[in-house]
């Protein structure tokens, strides 16, 4: 299911449940305000990364210390390479979230965010969206990921550490992820390089996004469309490290975060 279809799937039901609501409010008012509550909070919960009405997501790291957190979603794609050049050439070590099905098409890319001491995490396998989702189907996204990051890249490779494409979540979506041994991880700011704004604008926005404990999202390909391109937030990475080296931020890897 796309985003936009899950997007109009939960309008709808809001809006079935506004109906209902409407019409049981005059025999009993105080139980129609309490579904239209309810509904708008699961809604809301729904499309909220961090919210806890579906489990709790750690969304930073201390703010304490000096420290903060570039994360990649949707690869490896034609991009990552550029991304791992412009990483080394800084010395800064991220934290990838990788999908299965990427990791099949280029287990290269995956070895090579090992051996350059990035850390690995899951985004599940296609970029399936869990918002209606049961628990089978969100343990089967995580296994076949890790099956295939495991067969890439080895055993140990990928941390258990889970983001869910577009931060949606369902009621299914936290138990079954703790289930099946991972733990949640949202993020801080996003910078929208997904729209390919210009490696300038990746570079302001991240700035101005960047404080300690700060976890950034970044893009280094596309859930939807794997042959995308994500140069611009290649060429952004240079003045994304000499923004933070400015403030006295240290990049490190969401584990090294702590978060
Ligand atoms: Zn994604």
């Amino acid at each position: 299911m796309t985003k936009s279809r899950t997007i109009r799937g939960v309008v709808a039901a809001e809006a079935a449940l506004l109906v209902g609501a409407a019409l049981l409010a005059r025999r009993r008012p105080r139980a129609a305000l309490v579904a239209v509550a309810g509904g708008v909070l699961a809604g809301w919960a729904t499309f909220r990364p961090t919210s806890p009405i579906y489990g709790p997501v750690p969304a930073r790291g201390p703010r304490d210390a000096p420290f903060a957190a570039l994360t990649f979603d949707d690869g490896p794609g034609p991009s990552t390479p550029a991304i791992l050049d412009a990483l080394r050439a800084e010395g800064v070590r991220a934290t990838f979230f990788v999908l299965g099905r990427q990791a099949r098409q280029h287990p290269e890319l995956v070895r090579r965010m090992r051996d350059e001491g990035h850390q690995i995490a899951s985004h599940g396998y296609d970029h399936g969206i869990l918002v209606w989702r049961g628990p089978r189907y969100v343990r089967g996204q995580l296994e076949r990921a890790e099956l295939a990051i495991e067969e890439a890249a080895g055993p140990g490779a990928l941390t258990r550490v889970f983001r869910a494409p577009h931060g949606y979540r369902g009621p299914a979506t936290w138990a079954s992820v703790r289930a099946a041994g991972y733990r949640m991880m949202g993020w801080s700011r996003g910078v929208f390089d997904s729209a390919n704004p210009g490696a300038g604008v990746v570079v302001a926005r991240s700035a101005q996004a960047l404080a300690p404990g700060c976890i950034l999202l970044l893009h280094d390909a596309d859930g939807w469309n794997p042959e995308a391109l994500r140069d611009d937030t290649a060429a952004a990475i240079p003045g994304i490290c000499a923004a933070a080296r400015d403030m006295g931020i240290e990049l490190v890897t969401l584990d090294e975060l702590g978060a």
